[in-house]
């Protein structure tokens, strides 16, 4: 310290809670409060003050939430101090941490204003010329005070390793620094409360600051000896384990029984866990990348001071590390003929989708190689895409793991953030990897077709570097950043559409469609999966509970509208629910019974069975075991039913008809409806309709239009009206061409005011001239016909071929017409009620 310094007369006070800054010391500060932040902004950020980076630190009581008043506990005396640095930051928010240096104490006086930060004026304690050294030399006691301390104070540095560059200058600076200053800059340097380095700051009497510094020197010189001891025997303690092979868990007992010593119990848990995460890693079994990875930051943990945010991070790291399977695999047990049974046991039907499974695993079992396109199915929800999955995990004695995609839209989610984060955390694979505890399960990449896209990356990129076999042996996660082998799992996806399966994913996919159901294959589910689950799952008997095929056929075509069988096993499960609270019920009034024979009727009205009683008059008649299941039971159970055939509803005015169309969710019939009006021969659209369906409704209508003769009625008198055709429903998007044949029939329903028949759907694309063209999705359609009570069906010829994916039993109960041109959709559409179309047609033919 330099005799030039003296210390300004007015000081603006920076106030430090529960710590103190010590002559001859540094110290970071963070500005937390209001009123240093005011001091920082306008004093010394403000450039007209730029020059006095003198300011007066002054402890403070540390303040509860009580004390409003920001001023209080101020201590009387500080320490002023120069302000070496200032770092931080104005956005988000203002936010500064101030590096000071001590020069010497004061007291503060008069404070002078206290907004917007306080200003005092102050009394400079201590001196700051060497003028103490005098008074070393002439007070013996001080002499020798200080020469013992100065001792002391080396001895503590020499008890540090040297080889670290501070220690070392540290302990250049205790040898030449002026006596009188050892006392401050020991007790800032060594572990002291807030009380005693208060006591130290307060000790204005260097002889009496000597004596306070002191015990403090001599507390930290012990600590350390223990220390150093402490290490000693546990080096001692391992060398003997391990040549006893002892197991690291043991050797902590050892350690801890041998360590009955009084040092930080902190320290001891915590190098515990550092032992047991370093024993942890050795047995993680990674392979040399990681290993080596592993350790680097297991060393940079040693190091870290305790309670940085930083060495949690490094712990759920290591922790993620030792927990990933790197080498921990299931035996794969593919034996063809039990993975039939296995998937004939789990699923009834689904014969193209089993046969193309044993196929796929046949190939892969003779290559003994998981590359090559990776199985996707496609279909509506709830026909057991997800399950079929789970049973090939099951067949091959895998562990079995879903990651939903729907809805990810950053590729992080794939890929992990970077550690750099915080909060980061490894994507989704790393994740279900150390879910799955294995390194080749069965993963279910469910929803592919609902992935999205955003700011932060394609996740679809992310995904195709999971799934191609040339690059996923490496796979990098970015937290954590060394490559993990994926080529031992197997992946599955699924998916609803396969049109929004970004291609390059499709690329890599073997699309397996899974169509919905018909009602015939869901009695047969529901009779030999679903209730079985059900009843089991809610622990009932056939004994107890039976639901007959009919009541089965009316819960499918009132109670549910859907593809799959996902509503259908819900209100199963819904009708077992009812049952067994029957069940309860019912074996609780037999224990009733019980104890009514052994109590007196006295006994009973005595309240004496309160308890058991209170709810009998509800059970004056226990259910007859087994509760069937029958028309009335189901709405009793399920309430009113939601959907009952609107076909023949609807179809009672002109300018209705049915078409079919196919949706992700599976097939589904569709009602256009048409009317016309006044106008000058607009025609207006409705429905959220796509390009594809505009151009249709617009090819239908000239058609209609050019033949409108063929109909006896007048061209121009349909170019005088207005036309709108509405889509239901109106807020679900649709496109496609196959509803042409349906829109030139509603138009002619609606010029010629006769009905469509109300038993016939249609689809079709059609062409100016008016050919039937082929779509897609006639399994679907036809199912979803059916499914709706309509038993007619105008498909384009074409598509007659299709018609072998039906089953039997619902061809059987719907008839088809096959039309090559428009006329022989109206023909069939109208037939018998359209009397005008007849001649004209046949005039034609
Ligand atoms: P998805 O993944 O296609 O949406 P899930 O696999 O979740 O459908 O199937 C829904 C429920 O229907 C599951 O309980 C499943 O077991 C059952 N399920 C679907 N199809 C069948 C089937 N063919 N045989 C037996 N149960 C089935």
């Amino acid at each position: 310290m330099s005799n030039s310094i003296s210390i300004p007369r007015k000081l603006p006070l920076l106030l430090v809670e529960d710590n103190v800054l010590l002559p001859g010391s540094s110290m970071r500060i963070p500005v937390r409060n209001m009123i240093n932040m005011n001091m920082v902004k306008s004093h010394l950020l403000s450039r007209n003050t730029l020059s006095s980076t003198i300011v007066g630190v002054i402890p403070r009581e540390p303040v509860d939430d009580s004390q409003t008043d920001e001023l209080s506990g101020l201590h009387s005396i500080g320490t002023a101090a120069v302000v070496v640095q200032v770092t931080g930051t104005n956005w988000p928010r203002p936010s500064y941490t101030l590096l000071v240096t001590g020069l010497c104490r004061f007291r503060r006086e008069q404070l002078l204003q206290e907004s917007p930060f306080p200003i005092a004026t102050v009394t400079q304690l201590d001196k700051l010329s060497d003028d103490a050294e005098d008074d070393l030399n002439s007070n013996r006691e001080l002499g020798n005070l200080a020469e013992n301390f100065r001792e002391q104070a080396s001895k503590l540095v020499d008890m540090l390793d040297v080889s670290i560059p501070v220690v070392s200058k540290l302990k250049r600076m205790l040898e030449s620094v002026p006596s009188q200053h050892l006392p401050d800059i020991c007790a800032a340097m060594v572990k002291a409360s807030y009380t005693e380095k208060i006591q130290v700051l307060d000790a204005v009497d260097l002889l009496d600051r000597f004596k306070k510094a002191l015990p403090l020197l001599m507390r930290q010189i012990e600590g350390l000896k223990l220390l150093q001891k402490a290490k000693k025997d546990r080096a001692l303690v391992i060398k003997d384990s391990r040549k006893e092979g002892g197991r690291p868990g043991n050797m902590r007992r050892i350690f801890r029984g041998k360590m009955k010593m009084d040092i930080d119990d902190d320290d001891n848990e915590d190098n515990d866990e550092l032992h047991d995460l370093e024993a942890k890693i050795k047995q993680a079994e990674m392979p040399d990348h990681a290993h080596k990875a592993a350790i680097k930051e297991l060393k940079r943990l040693k190091k870290m001071p305790q309670h940085m945010p930083e060495q949690a991070m490094i712990r759920n790291y290591l922790e993620l590390m030792v927990e990933l399977p790197w080498s921990k695999s299931t035996k794969d047990s593919l034996d063809l003929k039990q993975a039939r049974k296995d998937m004939d046991a789990d699923h009834f039907g689904l014969e193209k989708l089993k046969k193309r499974v044993l196929e796929y695993l046949a190939v892969r079992q003779l290559r003994k190689s998981l590359k090559g396109p990776i199985l996707c199915f496609i279909g509506p929800p709830g026909v057991g895409k997800t399950s079929v999955g789970k049973s090939i995990a099951h067949t091959l004695g895998r562990e079995f793991h879903r990651i939903s995609l729907g809805g990810v839209c950053d590729q992080s989610d794939i890929r992990g953030h970077r550690r750099t984060y915080i909060g980061s955390m490894p994507g989704r694979i790393i994740q279900g990897l150390k879910v799955s505890g294995t390194n080749n399960p069965v993963f279910l990449l469910d929803e592919v077709d609902k992935l999205g896209k955003s700011l932060h990356g394609d996740p679809a990129a992310a995904l195709l570097e999971v799934l191609d076999p040339e690059q996923n042996n490496t796979f990098t996660d970015h937290y954590l950043n060394v490559p993990f082998d994926l080529s031992q799992v197997l992946f599955i996806a699924t998916a609803n559409n396969m049109n929004t399966i970004p291609p390059a994913l499709l690329d890599r996919m073997e699309v397996i469609h899974v169509p919905g159901y018909t009602q015939e294959e869901k009695v047969n589910i529901a009779v030999q999966h679903l209730i079985p689950k059900q009843l089991k799952d809610h622990g009932l008997t056939l004994e107890q509970l039976q639901i007959p095929d009919d009541s089965i056929k009316i819960i499918i075509s009132r109670y549910t509208r859907e593809s799959g069988v996902r509503t259908l096993e819900r209100k199963i499960a819904g009708l077992c629910r009812a049952v067994a609270v029957r069940v309860a019920e019912s074996s609780y009034q037999t224990k009733r019974d019980k104890l009514d024979s052994q109590y007196s009727e006295k006994d009973i009205k005595n309240d004496k069975l309160k308890d058991i009683t209170h709810d009998a008059s509800a059970l004056a008649h226990p259910p007859e075991m087994p509760i069937v299941i029958d028309e009335s039971a189901i709405e009793d159970i399920l309430g009113q039913a939601m959907y009952e055939s609107e076909v023949a509803q609807r179809l009672i005015h002109p300018g209705v008809a049915v078409g079919l169309a196919w949706t992700p969710m599976g097939g589904e019939i569709m009602f256009v409806e048409a009317s016309c009006m006044k106008g000058e021969g607009t025609l207006t659209l409705t429905g959220q309709l796509g390009d594809v369906m505009k151009e249709s409704a617009n090819l239908a209508m000239n058609w209609v239009k050019t033949h409108a003769r063929m109909f006896h009625f007048d061209e121009k008198e349909i170019s005088k009206m207005d036309v709108h055709i509405h889509f239901p429903a109106g807020a679900v998007g649709k496109d496609g061409p196959s509803a042409g044949v349906t829109i030139a029939t509603v138009l002619v329903s609606l010029f010629t005011k006769h009905c469509v028949r109300s038993d016939t759907a249609m689809t079709g694309e059609i062409t100016l001239r008016g050919i039937v063209l082929p779509v897609g999705g006639i399994k679907e359609k036809v199912l979803a016909a059916h499914r709706a009570g309509i038993r007619r069906i105008i498909l384009p010829k074409r598509n007659e071929k299709d018609l072998q994916e039906i089953p039997n039993n619902v061809k059987g109960e719907l008839s088809f017409i096959f039309a090559v041109e428009l006329e022989d959709v109206l023909r069939a559409a109208f037939e018998e009620t359209l009397p005008s179309l007849e001649p004209a047609v046949s005039s034609k033919l």
